[in-house]
């Protein structure tokens, strides 16, 4: 099965309600045509309303950064998965490694999430990451088994065939260091075969795996070129117009 590839920009906390609107005409400038890959961008909860109108009918998705496990209540501060829908987002990210570090959030957390994010008709996009101390002790795959086993529990294997996952080894977030084409292909792979595992083979078949981790218009075409990447999650390149685009057309060199 061809799985079609995804750009997804994740601006973190960056670009307010002005600047955001700002970036949001300039992809649709550039991007609009684009109809090789899915394209999708994460603006902050506060400029999603805005970015959502700057790019209705230019196939641009819209994500929410992160959802409360709740659907609605008394948790200040909080954005449900409700309310991305309703603000026009098709998707979120649930268990991001900055969630994860500085917001405290568990595997379990992350798997509440990824239900809440299914229960409001969004499709999450469930990260995956090991740090680098954990690399070094050759846990790789143990984390991101971990990471799967709780982020996808309970789960029919028809809505996991729907998710999409990232893998983000966390010591290549914000770094400039990325994983080669080859360590990452590795783990892809790894991440394919625990869901042939545990599921019928038409899920491992069809769920994305994106990989995530200072990809930059320099080094997407030969990740994207890996044959279980299925996209990027894009973080500090995702925020310039340019580079954004010249990932999304990296493949196409
Ligand atoms: C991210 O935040 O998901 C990310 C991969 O960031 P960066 O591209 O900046 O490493």
């Amino acid at each position: 099965m061809s799985r079609r590839l995804l750009i997804a920009g994740n601006w973190k906390m960056n670009k307010g309600p002005v600047e955001a609107e700002d970036l949001a005409r300039a992809l649709k400038a550039a991007l609009s045509d684009e109809n090789a890959v899915d394209l999708m961008v994460a603006p902050p909860s506060i400029s999603v309303v805005g970015v959502v109108s700057r790019l209705r009918h230019t196939g641009i998705l819209v994500a929410g950064q992160d959802l409360h496990t709740e659907a609605s209540g008394a948790f200040t501060g909080a954005i449900s998965g409700k309310m991305l829908r309703e603000a026009g987002c098709t998707h979120v990210l649930a268990g991001h490694s900055e969630r994860r570090k500085v917001f405290g959030d568990s595997n379990e957390v992350v798997g509440s999430k990824v239900q809440t994010a299914l229960a409001a008709g969004l499709i999450p996009i469930l990260c995956l990451g090991e740090t680098l101390e954990e690399r070094d002790a050759g846990q790789v795959d143990s984390v991101i088994h971990g990471q799967l086993q709780a982020g996808l529990a309970g789960l029919q294997a028809d809505q996991v065939a729907t998710v999409i996952l990232a893998y983000e080894p966390v010591w290549a977030i914000g770094t400039g260091r990325t994983a080669s084409p080859e360590q990452a292909q590795e783990v892809h792979a790894s991440i394919r075969s625990w869901l042939d595992q545990h599921h019928p083979s038409y899920v491992a078949q069809q769920v994305r795996i994106l990989y995530g981790g200072s990809v930059k218009p320099g080094n997407a075409s030969e990740l994207l070129g890996q044959p279980d990447i299925d996209g990027a999650l894009v973080g500090g390149a995702s925020l310039d117009a340019d580079s954004f685009t010249a990932i999304a057309k990296a493949t196409q060199l």
